[in-house]
């Protein structure tokens, strides 16, 4: 399709939007005399205008019935997490039984490392890719060293050929065969949050298992974002956090996968809490731990009901635009996105030089994209701050943004182009 950088243009193509609805179900921050381009949703997805109202109904059934709500609230607390599961499940492509929201996504990757990292004798590496989200790498590093392992030895990390800021997904392939039955486990970050380059995890898996190893995903850029299909593709665990794309609440709950193979293991080794408990003889208080069948069985605390509302209200309006159509939009959207950059840096050629990092290639990236300015970076993005762009500064020159297909506009792309030429000028 051929593009025109007018607001005619965008607003055209707003007209053709399915989802063109759903931008109203959110609220948009108010804080700036202009209105805001956001182009944050990877970081902190906003807030829909229904989370109060999920919320105060729970601080009101806390209020009416206070303990007693774990039984006698409109969703009984005791099962709260039980509501989210399934639509949770349809938007990484699992079965239920392999998803169940809970805690924090660090956490959780600590949990399922518990489980699918076991380095034994010769096989205890892992390969990760190189600059991975700093929580990631802590997480790494630190189940590592607690194995008694060498992180020179044991870690291996692909990065970038020289010259290059994409990750060349055949040296993962091939370092992945290379390391043969030295590898316990293969984690990499489903899309890199820096450059959005975005992997293809049916390979990488096949590529993992062919050698016998584990293989996980860290999907906080993924979900919402990516058309993911995890039990088909065979991924043996995944955790993704709630707040970006699925737009759940600051420092909201996370989700995980554990592919159905796994879901009868009691013999895998977890950090085990009453909440992963047979839920039929729990409140027998028993010693001895018998896990839940399937993800369930990796919980530990009973649900933080506040934070699971505001991530029910998000998974409601994920469920009634479906996946399929938030992916054909992602891909409209950012590709739309792209072709203003370029038409502006074209425009601007002798002043200033934008280059996205991120995948020209639309099956091999998501909703973002990452500029790397050269020159003025900072400045520029300042700048664009001032006129009322939320976007994400990452040092040393790269500006990320994404547009979210459930609340983004064309229109906002096209305006996001006006005040990068204004910025530049
Ligand atoms: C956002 C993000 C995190 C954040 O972890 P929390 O435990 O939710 O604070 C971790 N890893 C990746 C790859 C992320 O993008």
């Amino acid at each position: 399709m051929s593009y025109q950088n007018t607001l005619d243009f965008s607003r055209e193509m707003d007209n053709q939007d399915s989802l063109k609805r759903f931008r109203d179900k959110f609220h948009f921050p108010s804080f700036h005399e202009n209105g805001v381009v956001y182009f944050t949703g990877n970081s902190l997805g906003l807030q829909p205008k229904s989370t109060g109202e999920f919320i105060q109904k729970e601080l009101d059934a806390w209020a009416k019935y206070g303990v007693e709500g774990h039984f006698l609230a409109e969703k009984p607390w005791f099962e709260y997490h039980e509501f989210l599961t399934e639509k949770a499940s349809k938007v990484v492509g699992a079965k239920p039984e392999e998803v169940v929201v809970m805690h924090s996504l660090t956490t959780n990757l600590h949990l399922l490392m518990v489980s699918f990292f076991k380095p034994e004798g010769k096989r205890r590496k892992i390969i990760c890719e190189a600059k991975a989200f700093p929580s990631d790498a802590y997480a790494l590093e630190s189940q590592i060293k607690f194995h008694g392992l060498n992180l020179e030895e044991d870690l291996i990390e692909i990065a970038p050929r020289d010259g290059e800021h994409l990750i060349n997904e055949d040296d993962i392939l091939s370092a992945i065969a290379e390391a043969g039955d030295a590898l316990a486990l293969v984690m990499i970050g489903g899309v890199n949050y820096y450059t959005g380059q975005l992997f293809d995890m049916k390979k990488i898996t096949e590529a993992g298992h062919a050698v016998g190893a584990v293989v996980g995903f860290d999907l906080a850029h993924a979900a919402g974002n990516i058309n993911l299909e995890l039990h088909d593709w065979g991924v043996d665990f995944a955790a993704w956090c709630g707040y970006k794309y699925l737009n759940s609440s600051p420092g909201g709950v996370s989700g995980i996968f554990v592919h159905e193979r796994h879901a009868n293991r009691p013999e895998l080794p977890r950090f085990a809490g009453w909440w992963g408990y047979d839920k039929e003889t729990r409140f027998l208080m028993e010693p001895g731990f018998k896990p839940m069948y399937g993800a369930e069985g990796w919980q530990l605390s009973n649900a933080p009901v506040l934070g699971m509302a505001a991530h029910l209200a998000s998974l409601d309006i994920f469920e009634e635009a479906g996946m399929e159509r938030i992916g054909e939009k992602r891909d409209a959207l950012t590709a739309f996105l792209e072709f203003v950059i370029e038409d502006i840096s074209k425009k601007n050629a002798d002043r200033c030089e934008f280059e996205i990092i991120t995948p020209r290639d639309k099956s091999k990236r998501g909703a973002q994209l990452s500029i790397l300015v050269h020159g003025q970076g900072r400045e520029l993005f300042d700048e664009l701050t001032r006129q009322g762009v939320i976007a994400d500064w990452r040092e040393p020159n790269v500006i990320r943004i994404a547009p979210a297909p459930l609340y983004n506009s064309f229109e906002d792309c096209f305006r996001f182009g006006e005040y990068l030429q204004n910025a530049i000028q």
